[in-house]
């Protein structure tokens, strides 16, 4: 698990970079701070590409997740970042994971959350997340990882049934849509219209595929 940032500086500046380019004529890659950072938009430049980005270090929300935790700042933060999603799931995603991690993942370069994130769910599933791909599934993520906070709190989760559908499948991937709606409670048809549930359920490879004899044990999610 990565807690701290590679740190490399700008390749014209002592700045450090948050983005590095590929340049596919010069078959070169090159990091940029904010200020020498070329303008990408809109596809002014289309021999570069992204290999990765990050926030600035020293960024309003890099420095908001490293407040004290009771502070109001930081609370507001978590409020805004959680419940109220304006830095997306991954957002969400993030805090969880940095809280859980005792580490700043808002600091990491885009690669290095994401083998992150996936290095924790493999381990949160005992290894069943291998029999899904999860790296398009945020609200997979958003929701393993708001399970395991508040699990860490000693607090119990206040999951929605959109959340319980997505950890259930998780748990039992043989389970049917009927076996998850039970459960949840909900209906089918109100499962049908859950986009994470559907991602999820789409990308769950056949038992045959994964050669999936019974159920993987799932030991540390925990809907309670
Ligand atoms: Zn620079």
């Amino acid at each position: 698990m990565k807690l701290v940032a590679d740190n490399p500086c700008c390749q014209l500046c002592d700045r450090p970079a948050i983005i590095e380019l590929r340049d596919s004529i010069q078959a070169l890659d090159a990091l940029h701070c904010q200020v020498h950072k070329p303008d990408l938009w809109p596809r002014k430049l289309p021999h570069l590409s992204i290999r990765r980005f990050r926030s600035d270090p020293d960024s309003i929300t890099c420095r908001l997740m490293e407040m004290p935790e009771d502070s109001p700042e930081h609370t507001s933060f978590r409020e805004e970042v959680c419940d109220l999603l304006i830095l997306g799931g991954e957002g969400a995603c993030r805090y969880y994971l940095s809280k859980l991690t005792n580490s700043n993942q808002f600091a990491l370069w885009n690669t290095e959350f994401e083998d992150n994130a996936y290095e924790y769910l493999l381990a949160a599933t005992n290894g069943a997340a291998k029999s899904f791909e999860v790296h398009c599934n945020v609200g997979l993520l958003r929701a393993v990882f708001k399970l395991a906070f508040e699990g860490s709190r000693q607090s119990r989760a206040a999951t929605t049934k959109q959340e319980r559908a997505v950890v259930l499948l998780v748990n039992h991937l043989t389970w049917s849509d009927d076996a998850i709606a039970e459960k949840v409670p909900t209906t089918v048809k109100q499962l049908k219209r859950n986009c994470d549930y559907n991602a999820l359920r789409a990308s769950i490879k056949t038992r045959r595929d994964i050669g999936l004899q019974t159920e993987p044990s799932i030991g540390r999610l925990d809907l309670r």
